[in-house]
């Protein structure tokens, strides 16, 4: 099933018009299990392999997350 992303991150190099995320997927976690991994790749492969490396990431706030797929334009 396909998911609409919403995005206003309007810099994004998968950002299009009337904000939507383009990219086929992308890798939200929570902003400390992001900074314990900063070898952080925006492909595919290395995202999968990535998120089983993270595990499971609770947070609390959404302040503590974000997309990690996100690469400036
Ligand atoms: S990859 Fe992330 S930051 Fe970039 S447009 Fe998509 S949701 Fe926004």
């Amino acid at each position: 099933m396909a998911t609409n992303v919403s995005c206003t991150v309007s810099n994004c190099y998968f950002w299009a018009k009337d904000n939507i995320c383009v990219a086929d997927n992308i890798l939200i976690t929570a902003d400390k299990a992001a900074g314990d991994h900063s070898e952080m790749n925006w492909d595919r492969e290395s995202q999968e392999n990535l998120i089983q490396k993270i595990g499971e990431t609770p947070t609390h706030r959404v302040i503590e997350t974000a997309c990690y797929t996100f690469r400036t334009r």
